[in-house]
């Protein structure tokens, strides 16, 4: 017995084919968006670790030079001493290291150490 549904062509129609890319084309839209999301966040985690990294080798120069706060610190007074190598942000921004007592900053206004 053959089913009324079974055609000579087979295939897809038009329809069914605009259906599938509808569909496909509405999970792009709710994934893409946390995927964007996901990767700033663990970025921006990836920057205030450097950050933190950045920060305690500060405080370390500061303690064992004998520094007070408000001090100046530059690179070469930590770098390879306190940290192996300079730290760079995941998406490129420049580090600030700022004075003895405060915390290095970065360039990206959204990477802020509080
Ligand atoms: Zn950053």
């Amino acid at each position: 017995m053959r089913m009324r549904l079974s055609r000579d062509n087979k295939g897809f129609t038009l329809i069914e084919i605009m259906i599938v890319i509808a569909i496909i084309a509405v999970l792009m839209a709710i994934a893409l968006p946390n995927m964007m999301r996901a990767r700033e966040a663990s970025q921006k985690r990836a920057c205030l670790s450097n950050l933190r990294e950045i920060n305690q080798a500060k405080e370390q120069y500061a303690m064992e030079c004998r520094k007070q706060e408000g001090d100046e610190v530059s690179w070469n007074d930590i770098v390879p001493g306190y940290l192996k190598t300079q730290p760079a942000c995941p998406l490129g921004s420049a580090y600030g290291l700022q004075i003895i007592g405060t915390y290095p900053t970065c360039a990206n206004p959204q990477h802020v150490m509080q």
